[in-house]
């Protein structure tokens, strides 16, 4: 096991978050910045390749752990679907480890948080938990028996693409009715945008400056925050779809704590009441009776602790 700090770094399609960890999980220095996503691969890869030369100035460090979104090819170091990066069948570890010239280490990102909340987070003493990231995208990162599960391929825990509604609105995965064309940000989003366009009235319009589509999640969680009731209409019927997917992942895995991050997280009560209401209402009572629902405790950076302590347990 090596004694240097390693570089976590997690990859989304929005931002980059980078953790230099050391091995008791204390973080030395850390960073963030808006992803090039529309500017393709090499220029993500310049960025991911820049953080690194930067945190070597910090600290030396020996290997790098990558989160990384979507279903990967774990053994092959390869991307095999990730829409909000536009990126398919891509090879990552590789290029990035010549690059650096450290071993390079992938997780899908939810299960990376997942990790680095059981290791350093909310989820320390716990053996079966479910983190959840609601932002852009969702995610799970299942863990059992202080493991996390993977599947055949790695792509275990897609809860964004599990049904919710028959018929339901269209998913950039190509199918419908899927939990994160219902739940999401980018859902909350695009909810607002319809409902003004019918004519609709709500604050969120006049957060974003007039102008429909420059709604986004984050101007209708302020306008429910501020008491909108179109705004809190919208997030709580989204959370609602997400507590029935939540309760559907309980009765399934009987887990002793959920753990919800991302950047919607942030909306807290909004959130959390109506999905600890819709799960209890459709699982099992002596299941949720003592199952608690709470934010991650390493906030936005559980994702690339969460890497650096996969890739400091690699052997
Ligand atoms: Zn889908």
């Amino acid at each position: 096991m090596p004694a240097n700090p390693i570089l976590g770094i997690d990859l989304g399609g929005t931002k980059i978050a980078a953790v230099l960890l050391k091995k008791n999980g204390g973080v030395i220095w850390r960073k963030k910045i808006a992803t090039a996503a529309s500017d393709g691969f090499e220029a993500v890869l310049r960025q991911l390749t820049e953080i690194a030369a930067e945190a070597r100035t910090i600290a030396p460090f020996t290997r790098i752990g990558l989160a990384l979104p979507g279903p990967l090819d774990l053994k092959k170091g390869v991307v095999l679907d990730a829409p909000n990066l536009s990126w398919r069948d891509q090879p990552v570890t590789a290029p990035l480890a010549k690059l650096t010239g450290v071993p390079v280490f992938i997780e899908n990102d939810a299960n990376a948080a997942a990790w680095g909340e059981l290791k350093h987070g909310a989820g320390r003493g716990f053996s079966n938990f479910i983190y959840i990231t609601v932002g852009t995208g969702i995610g799970a990162g299942i863990i059992t028996n202080r493991m996390i599960v993977h599947g055949r391929d790695g792509g275990a825990g897609e809860l964004g693409h599990v049904n919710v509604k028959e018929d339901g609105p269209p998913c950039n995965c190509g199918r419908s009715g899927c939990l994160e064309a219902l739940a999401s940000g980018t859902a909350i989003a695009r909810i607002m945008q319809e409902r003004l366009q019918e004519g609709a009235p709500s604050l969120a319009l006049k957060l974003a400056g007039g102008n429909i589509a420059a709604v986004t999640a984050e101007t209708v969680g302020k306008a429910a925050t501020a008491g909108d009731l179109l705004a809190q209409e919208i997030i709580s019927t989204a959370m609602r779809h997400l507590g029935i997917a939540l309760a559907n992942l309980v009765q399934i895995l009987n887990p002793e704590l959920i753990i919800i991050g991302g950047g919607l997280a942030k909306l807290e009560k909004l959130l959390f009441d109506p999905v600890q209401a819709a799960m209890k209402r459709n699982c099992y009572p002596s299941f949720s009776k003592s199952l608690r629902i709470i934010p991650p405790e390493l906030g936005e950076w559980a994702g690339a602790a969460g890497a650096a302590a996969i890739a400091l347990d690699s052997t």
